[in-house]
């Protein structure tokens, strides 16, 4: 979330689709931590009830069906590849992508009812999602009764290593508001 323009996006979900499934968000421009400092742990909501087992240990968790990982077997393959059997009409992706999103339009109709506020796409498959955005949307509105588009949906500025540029955001902030006090690199 912190690698995001905090000023553009005052009140956001962060969805973070990477090999595993994380998320943060901001509200007022700051990062709401919760009380654990877990909040925005969207990857554990239960998605499918008795659904398949996520890392976790739970059944069902988004994680096991909106994780990048899903597309690309647990790891096993990267996701360039799968995303390039996509392009060309293999079946078996074209199903797995079809599946992908219809989980990840639920997810996101569900977050969007909880927050009502903008919600950005990110990590290695959000940054794929940006040539998708129509047929997603589609799905998303689908599942809602409330919302008549998806300009709500954005998608991320950084695809890949958006958790250091975040990181490297948060000690450039205070380094700038600490003056010379405060050091980030040794
Ligand atoms: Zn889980």
């Amino acid at each position: 979330m912190m690698a995001e323009n905090l000023h553009k996006y005052k009140n956001a979900i962060y969805l973070s689709l990477n090999h595993t499934l994380g998320g943060a968000f901001c509200i007022d421009g700051k990062l709401f931590p919760g009380l654990n400092q877990k909040a925005g742990e969207f990857g554990h909501m239960i998605l499918v009830p008795k659904g398949r087992k996520c890392y976790c240990g739970k059944p069902g968790c988004a994680d096991a069906y909106c994780a990048a990982s899903v597309l690309t077997d647990g790891g096993q393959i990267p996701l360039e590849q799968f995303m390039a059997k996509l392009r060309q009409n293999d079946p078996a992706a074209k199903k797995k992508w079809e599946d992908y999103l219809d989980s990840l339009a639920i997810l996101i109709s569900n977050l969007r009812m909880a927050y009502d506020i903008n919600l950005i796409l990110c990590g290695e498959a959000g940054g794929y999602l940006s040539e998708y955005m129509i047929p997603l949307g589609e799905k998303v509105l689908s599942y809602t009764g409330f919302d008549r588009d998806t300009r709500y949906l954005k998608n991320c500025t950084y695809a890949r290593e958006a958790s250091a540029i975040g990181a490297a955001k948060h000690f450039i902030k205070l380094k700038i508001k600490g003056g010379s006090r405060l050091c980030y690199s040794r």
